[in-house]
């Protein structure tokens, strides 16, 4: 038998899918070996289409879990960002299946091993992590190549006509064809309101997302000294909660601010009268909600996002992700039947965990979404412990 190093994970152990691979089964995607009933444990290939801010996230956190693997990542063209993909050793293709765009990447130094629907050929599910409203145009690609797609926060719902949050509705989305993945804002919404909801039965909410004008690597965007109100309203953060979880009523505003660091929500729910929860208790059921951390303000000194970010680059995951929703602790209030509370999202990796989840949901492998979530946030934990 031959052992081999992981690149990243620098351990001396071949995964599973790595064995598989080197047994040679797993050269086909699934559906096909499926078919062939020649399968009982299986490695997810993986597709990222994009590699841009979530794109290269998304790569990251596949890699780390052992039932799936990238099976390549696309470019627009050669770039920066191919060093990247390079680096980690990600299979490298063009977003394009155009002859003369796959060559540019050879003649600046990157090799490049075809164009997307080549990618697709050797994938289960790809992620498509485009700008937004790309999707009605990718979406015709991915539904004739016949695999599995999951789609960002960026895109609408009707896209795809389901959509995905982990505690709000994994089983809906079990052997799905396609899903999406809700945005930042509507992942970090979902996190705390549905448990919430899950106790109460009902749930009335207002809220308001104070958003960061842009991302940390965007130049184009702003604003740099203003406060942006988003003139449509509701926004659509709050709505956008209904679609993984249509009972909680809930509308939105939305203003952006110039920081490039962390959305902040200001949120006011109504509890019916019979919820039987005090400040306490609310704090104690979201430490027992996965992807959740509860900190003091005050006694913690951690009273900004800026504290806040900093104790994420303590964590140690790569580019100072949080992936856990952030709750003040002196931020939360009951009153009578109305609580008050804030939470900060760190727009940049929020859904990443999600995203891996959604994929075990799509190819029916765990029903369980309290379980994927564990196994998600383990590997990913150990993936960066063993870099740091
Ligand atoms: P990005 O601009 O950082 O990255 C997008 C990547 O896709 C770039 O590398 C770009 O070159 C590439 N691309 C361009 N055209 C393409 C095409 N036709 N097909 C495939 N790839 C193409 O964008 P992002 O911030 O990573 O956003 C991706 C999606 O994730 C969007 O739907 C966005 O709304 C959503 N999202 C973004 C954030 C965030 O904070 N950045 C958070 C949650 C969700």
């Amino acid at each position: 038998m031959h052992y081999t190093t992981h690149p990243e994970r620098g351990d001396s152990l071949l995964t599973l899918a790595e064995f598989a691979r080197f047994i040679g089964i797993l050269q086909t995607p699934i559906n096909q070996r499926q078919r062939h009933g020649d399968l009982k444990m299986v490695s997810i290939k993986v597709a990222i289409n994009g590699f841009g801010t979530i794109g290269k996230r998304v790569a990251d956190a596949i890699d780390a879990q052992e039932d799936m693997e990238v099976s390549g990542v696309t470019k627009t063209g050669p770039s920066f960002g191919c060093e990247l993909a390079i680096k980690k050793g990600f299979p490298l293709y063009c977003t394009f299946d155009d002859e003369d765009m796959i060559e540019q990447f050879s003649k600046q130094g990157y090799p490049c091993s075809g164009g997307l629907s080549a990618l697709l050929a050797i994938s289960d599910v790809v992620v498509d992590c485009a700008p937004g409203k790309l999707g009605a145009e990718n979406i015709e690609k991915y539904q004739s190549a016949g695999i599995k797609y999951i789609f960002q926060g960026g895109e609408k719902h009707e896209l795809t006509g389901l959509s995905y949050s982990s505690s709000a509705n994994h089983m809906e989305n079990m052997n799905a064809k396609g899903s999406r993945v809700v945005s930042c804002n509507t992942t970090g919404l979902s996190r705390t309101l549905v448990p919430l909801f899950e106790h109460c039965g009902s749930l009335k909410v207002e809220c308001t997302m104070i958003r960061r004008a842009a991302d940390p690597g965007d130049s184009g965007k702003g604003p740099i000294n203003a406060i942006k109100p988003v003139l449509k309203v509701p926004s659509h953060h709050g709505p956008d909660v209904m679609t993984v979880k249509p009972e909680i009523e809930i509308n939105s505003l939305a203003v952006a601010v110039p920081t490039t660091i962390m959305h902040v929500h200001s949120i006011v729910a109504d509890l019916p009268a019979d919820h039987g929860l005090t400040t306490e208790s609310i704090l104690q059921m979201w430490a027992d909600t996965p992807r959740v951390i509860i900190m003091n303000g005050a006694e913690d000194r951690i009273p900004t996002t800026a504290e806040v970010m900093e104790m994420a680059r303590d964590i140690g995951r790569k580019w100072g992700d949080l992936h856990e929703i952030f709750i003040w602790e002196d931020g939360v209030k009951l009153i009578g039947d109305r609580l008050y509370y804030f939470q900060a999202i760190h727009q940049e990796s929020d859904v990443i965990p999600e995203n891996v989840d959604c994929i075990r949901a799509l190819m029916g492998v765990e029903e369980d979404w309290r379980k994927t979530v564990a196994k998600t946030d383990a590997s990913i934990s150990r993936y960066y412990s063993s870099l740091s």
